[in-house]
């Protein structure tokens, strides 16, 4: 696996990076560069409506500050649309155009417009048809809005840059069974993948923008990287600057306290 093995840190420029974010980026960093592997860097803007100019080269900026650097040229997802296009086409016989409303479906879709939309209603989504045994329901790949969904264009960049390995937080768990599913019905390899703890606030709450993390630091703090390090159950190597730290840190043997005990 060794010589193969490539990595990724996928942000989504919805706002700075926070101390949860950070961790994801290391411990992907460590992972990729435990196995000699390649680390890369997406940059997941498909949701445009949600996210904040500039914050994008703000992510980049910070990930250089805290010596994470990335071997291949960084993609941005909005740039990627006919990638996504022609993976829709590929899986036109899995799909089916759906007319429901958020409102109309409050938990697991039903799988109401499977057989066709109700008449009169004006289809609005592209959705997946998924086994019933599948815990995720129909996915949508293609938004009411006519944006691509998340889950799809994760998948279809993850095989595009020969991810095989996926490094995040357990936030995401429940995308990896239909991104699974996804990957098979493309035919591609499926990448291995890896759920991390979550940092918290002092509330319990996951750290994201909706519960106000505050951001780190974009000119890079050797405290917060160690502490970031040592939320992963590794023992932060010595070093003054950040890239020493995190170079030294890859010679540490592993932690028996993996994962992080809080
Ligand atoms: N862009 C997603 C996020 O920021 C991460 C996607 C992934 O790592 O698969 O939550």
């Amino acid at each position: 696996m060794a010589d193969g093995y490539r990595g990724r840190f996928a942000p989504s420029p919805t706002g700075p990076l926070h101390f949860g974010s950070l961790v994801a980026a290391i411990a992907s960093w460590l992972h990729a560069h435990r196995h000699n592997g390649k680390w890369l860097v997406r940059i997941e803007d498909i949701d445009e409506p949600r996210c904040v100019p500039g914050a994008d080269t703000l992510i980049l900026k910070t990930l250089e500050a805290y010596g994470l650097e990335w071997d291949e040229e960084v993609v941005w997802q909005t740039q990627r649309h006919p990638l996504y296009a022609a993976a829709l086409e590929q899986l036109k016989h899995h799909t089916f155009p759906c007319a429901c409303t958020r409102k109309e479906i409050p938990g697991r879709y039903p799988g109401t417009c499977r057989n066709g939309h109700p008449p009169g209603r004006e289809p609005r989504a592209i959705r997946l048809r998924v086994p019933e045994d599948m815990p995720c329901g129909d996915v949508v790949l293609r938004r009411a809005d006519g944006l691509y969904a998340y889950q799809f264009v994760v998948v279809v960049d993850d095989a595009a840059q020969n991810i095989t390995h996926v490094v995040r937080g357990a936030d995401l768990l429940d995308s990896t069974p239909p991104q699974v599913y996804l990957h098979n019905l493309l035919n591609n390899p499926v990448p291995t993948y890896i759920h991390l703890p979550i940092a918290t606030n002092a509330a319990g709450e996951k750290l994201s923008k909706q519960t106000k993390a505050p951001p780190i630091s974009p000119a890079g703090d050797t405290a917060t990287l160690r502490k970031a390090i040592a939320f992963l159950g590794v023992a932060p190597g010595p070093g003054a600057t950040c890239r020493e730290i995190l170079t030294a840190t890859l010679s540490q043997p592993n932690s028996p306290t993996y994962p992080a005990q809080r």
